[in-house]
């Protein structure tokens, strides 16, 4: 198979990865392809569903101009220092320059040891490659930036996890690779000019416009934060956790990586921590915005050097910026929460009027995605699915009808408001149970057809559909408290 690959990363980057070769699977056959994306990428689909996708997304036979690469990071992990970490399961196989004329990464994951691995076997397990495409796909059916799931691929291996696990690959796209930890590992070792390097290679992929400025490095500074403000703030408004915000997990481009230990809140508890190893809740869901900006001063401290000026006045200005990051994620929040709310024009009490919902929410115990999805059905004179969220709903009568007031000032027609809020606010979200039940259909019983229905059902998230009821319900009351996993 022929795929135009280019290699800037590996061109331009000497010192910043190390060539590997895919470890060989047994037996690989596609379990999903992600046509859509594929089309996107400009691939040629019908050569990809069949033996030879499969053996060019498990990496046994790469395509000619293919040039796998592991890349090298560093990270805080848990507010940690880790000095070298990097690609240890996964490789950069080439960038394909997509129908937009945007450049993305492909890279195989779970294709076996390389230079990085340290202890691990470099493969990946059946259930989270799985669990990553569904995860992701949802996220993209959202709007919200992330890396995107190309194929899933089976094989006839094992992998040792605390039990043995069918062996399988999946095949990531993204903007690039590249995280804040990719700054930090030369930072660390005082390699100014190869930080240098990796920050004129990311502003020239990701923020051109950058270039052109007066200062060049804190422009690129202030570009990733308001990336990132944005991103955060758009896990914030779907109840989204993604559980393990190490700063090797946060790309420069902006897009959401390493689905590991993520999920989505299903009643709207702000503490909520879902991940196994997350004791102090370092990465709770009303922590994300806090810690996006300590990760961010993170990046800020391997970027000033690069400045040849008396480093206090540097370090000042840096400073002054980062501490812009809460105005950029309120904004950011507040435009979020304004539309899942059904409001068009700004006005002073918004805010309040949000958080006073939030409160109630989280006192009467309100799932996330229901409580805001079913505000559209209050606007067309049903309040019952809406005060049914509630534990307790008198309350929330007094709220109704200030925030009835208020949206009708902005949109008087209960059709056309309830249109709009539909559209941001999902029926479907990839909920915990239901992923558990796709997950364990696939890996114990060798059942596909559970993961499909449900990858069809989050790929459409805004449209209700009767037959899909079960899928918009949250788990039972009585349910054990849901925990995730890091590692694949
Ligand atoms: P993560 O928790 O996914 O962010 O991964 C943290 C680090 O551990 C990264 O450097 C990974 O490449 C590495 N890693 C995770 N799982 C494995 C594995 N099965 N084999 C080798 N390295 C791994
Ligand atoms: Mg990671």
């Amino acid at each position: 198979m022929t795929i135009s690959f280019s290699h800037t990363f590996a061109n331009e980057l000497e010192g910043f990865y190390q060539s590997c070769s895919p470890e060989k699977c047994t037996s690989p056959r596609i379990l999903q392809l992600n046509a859509s994306l594929a089309e996107e990428l400009g691939f040629d689909c019908r050569g990809l569903k069949d033996e030879q996708g499969a053996a060019v997304f498990s990496g046994n036979t790469l395509p000619d101009n293919a040039n796998p690469i592991a890349q090298v990071y560093a990270g805080h992990q848990f507010g940690m220092f880790t000095p070298q970490l990097g690609d240890g399961r996964a490789l950069l196989i080439g960038e394909v320059v997509d129908g937009k004329g945007e450049r993305r990464d492909i890279q195989l994951k779970g294709s076996g040891r390389t230079p990085f691995s340290r202890g691990g076997d470099g493969k990946a397990a059946l259930g989270p490659v799985l669990r990553e495409y569904l995860v992701s796909e949802a996220m993209h059916r959202f709007g919200i930036a992330t890396t995107r799931a190309l194929a899933a691929v089976g094989t006839e291996d094992w992998v040792a996890r605390e039990e043995l696990k069918p062996r399988a690959v999946l095949t990531r796209v993204s903007a690039s690779h590249i995280r804040v930890g990719s700054f930090e590992f030369f930072a660390a070792r005082g390699e100014w000019d190869q930080v240098r390097r990796l920050a004129d290679y990311a502003i020239d992929r990701h923020f051109p416009d950058v270039k052109d400025m007066k200062d060049v490095y804190l422009d690129f500074f202030k570009s990733v934060m308001r990336k990132q403000a944005k991103l955060i703030a758009d896990w914030m408004s779907i109840g989204f956790v993604h559980g393990v915000m190490n700063t090797d997990n946060m790309t420069i481009s902006g897009e959401t990586i390493d689905y590991g230990p993520c999920a989505f809140m299903d009643r709207y508890v702000p503490s909520t921590v879902f991940s196994s190893i997350d004791d102090h809740g370092r990465y709770a869901y009303e922590n994300q915005p806090k810690i996006g900006q300590w990760n961010l001063a993170q990046l800020a401290k391997a970027l000033i050097p690069l400045y040849e000026e008396e480093q206090e006045l540097v370090i000042q200005r840096f400073v002054d910026e980062l501490d812009t990051f809460n105005d950029y994620y309120e904004t950011f929040w507040l435009e979020n929460m304004r539309a899942k709310l059904g409001f068009i024009n700004k006005e002073e009490g918004d805010r309040d009027l949000i958080n006073q919902l939030l409160k109630l929410m989280h006192e009467c115990d309100a799932d996330f995605t229901l409580t805001f999805r079913y505000l559209s059905k209050v606007r067309l004179g049903s309040e019952l699915e809406f005060k049914g969220q509630f534990s307790n709903s008198i309350n929330t009568s007094e709220w109704l009808s200030q925030w009835l007031q208020r949206v009708s000032r902005d949109e008087p027609s209960p059709e056309r408001s309830a249109l709009i809020m539909d559209a941001v606010n999902p029926i479907y979200i990839p909920r915990n149970h239901k992923i558990e039940e796709a997950l364990d259909a696939a890996v114990n019983h060798n059942d596909l057809e559970p993961f499909r229905v449900m990858l069809a059902v989050v790929s459409e998230p805004y449209s209700e559909r009767m037959s899909d009821d079960e899928f918009a319900k949250p788990p039972l009351t009585t349910s054990a408290p849901y925990v995730t996993f890091c590692g694949t």
